[in-house]
């Protein structure tokens, strides 16, 4: 006798990194109901981090930014709604309702809604040539505006400005990056790689502005000439990046009476409260088995291994999500490696040869390892994410030694299923 067919709808909101992976992860794990997946982006679904990286440099066009070919999605059968917007949600009766007036019904609703940047609010803001990045379009307009500028200024050092920083370097721009903090990629990384990026940057021309925040723009015409640090200094600038953080897309999901702090809250199998209402991504503040409290990250990791979790669930198979948080960013000849969350280390240890621009960081909390951030040493990056699936006796010693090999050791922890540990 032929399978049930499966009647369900899901609906997904949100067509980037997550809502597309939990449409595909859907399909690949045998959902044979209606699939609709809603972007207000126009187009089809693709990758943000090229956008700060290969795609400003002119290494990579728009077609290869896709993260598949318009022809999967008809093939697929997911019912893709570009450049409309879920205005709505009807818990009570599972309906969503659109920008256009469109109401569709669901059985199961995922928020795949990411975030946004923030905005900076200081006089002379809405003058031309001040540009932030997070979606395609905006990458269109800066790519388009970097052609022929000698200056420019970066406000924020976090990935985003300073990706941005390396590219606007090589392309022989001058350029000042401002930050707020006194140590750029702070909130992201140990104090000794982001010293490392630093003097990286610095060597590459670019100049620091640190712990002094933005008090206006100036303009000629209609156009931005200079920044101006609440400390009084005058940067010229052709153009300028604002990169100061993003902010999770959680109003729709407020508004329909689910809980919101910093994401859209979820427990362990990325449920909200209502039992058909999930959320993923950017946009969800989720109980992580690698950080003390609830956690939201922006990864392309994390959406996507949270979306493999939903669907996975959405079939039958229900796990707690534990998913090892790991990341990357691409900055002149340092391709920069995380996995695990490093944030609360008390200890921090080298391996390798910084001098050499091969080496990683090992970050320890109580004498047990957090996470490992990599220069150039994909090795190290991948013996970590097997070392923080499975139960390890790493110590800061075992890590510095060049005699230890750690691949080899981290090969043989065997994964740990992970409960409530
Ligand atoms: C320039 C840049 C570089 C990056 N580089 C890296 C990197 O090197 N490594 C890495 O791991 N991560 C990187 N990231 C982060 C990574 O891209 C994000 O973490 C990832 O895209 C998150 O996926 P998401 O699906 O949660 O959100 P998104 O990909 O942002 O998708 C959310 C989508 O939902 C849409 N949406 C929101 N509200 C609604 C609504 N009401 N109705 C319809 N649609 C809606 C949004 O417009 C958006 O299209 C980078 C991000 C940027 C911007």
């Amino acid at each position: 006798m032929a399978d049930a067919v499966d009647k369900r709808t899901i609906i997904i909101i949100g067509s980037g990194q997550g809502g597309y992976q939990m449409a595909a992860s859907l399909r690949d794990e045998g959902f044979d109901g209606r699939l609709l997946l809603i972007g207000d982006e126009p187009g089809f679904p693709y990758q943000r981090p090229p956008l700060s990286k290969a795609y400003l440099t002119g290494k990579t066009v728009e077609e290869a930014l896709r993260l598949r070919p318009p022809a999967y999605y008809a093939d697929k059968k997911i019912e893709l709604i570009e450049g409309r917007r879920a205005t709505a949600i009807d818990r009570a009766a599972r309906r969503v309702v659109l920008n256009d007036g469109q109401s569709l019904v669901y059985d199961e609703l995922v928020l795949a809604t990411g975030a946004r940047n923030r905005t900076l609010h200081v006089p002379g803001h809405d003058l031309d040539g001040i540009f932030y990045l997070r979606t395609l379009a905006d990458a269109q307009s800066l790519k388009g505006s970097m052609a022929g500028i000698s200056r420019a200024v970066v406000i924020g050092a976090g990935f985003i400005g300073l990706e941005f920083a390396a590219v606007a370097r090589a392309a022989g721009i001058d350029v000042t990056v401002v930050e707020a903090t006194t140590r750029p990629l702070g909130r992201a990384l140990s104090p000794i790689t982001s010293q490392y990026f630093v003097d990286a940057h610095e060597a590459w021309g670019t100049r620091f502005v640190l712990g002094t925040g933005i008090s206006h723009f100036d303009g000629v015409g209609g156009q931005v000439t200079h920044v101006v640090t609440q400390d009084g200094q005058q940067l010229a600038a052709d153009l300028v990046l604002v990169g100061i953080g993003v902010l999770p897309n959680q109003e729709l999901a407020a508004e329909a009476g689910l809980a919101c702090e910093n994401g859209i809250v979820v427990n362990q199998f990325l449920r909200t409260e209502d039992p058909h209402v999930s959320a993923i991504g950017d946009c969800c503040l989720y109980p992580s088995f690698f950080a003390a409290g609830p956690t939201r990250l922006e990864s392309v990791q994390n959406a996507v291994d949270q979306a493999r979790n939903v669907a996975a669930r959405l079939m039958g198979r229900p796990t707690p999500y534990a998913g090892i948080p790991w990341f990357w960013s691409d900055q002149g000849d340092l391709k920069l490696q995380i996995v695990g969350l490093t944030g609360g280390h008390d200890s921090a240890v080298v391996r390798g040869d910084p001098a050499g621009r091969k080496f990683s960081v090992f970050c320890f909390g109580n004498g047990r390892l957090l996470g490992i951030e990599s220069i150039n040493q994909a090795g190290d990056h991948m013996a970590g994410r097997k070392l923080l699936a499975g139960h390890h006796d790493l110590t800061p010693d075992k890590a510095v030694d060049l005699e230890f090999d750690l691949r080899l050791y981290a090969k043989e922890i065997p994964p740990v299923a992970r409960t409530d540990d």
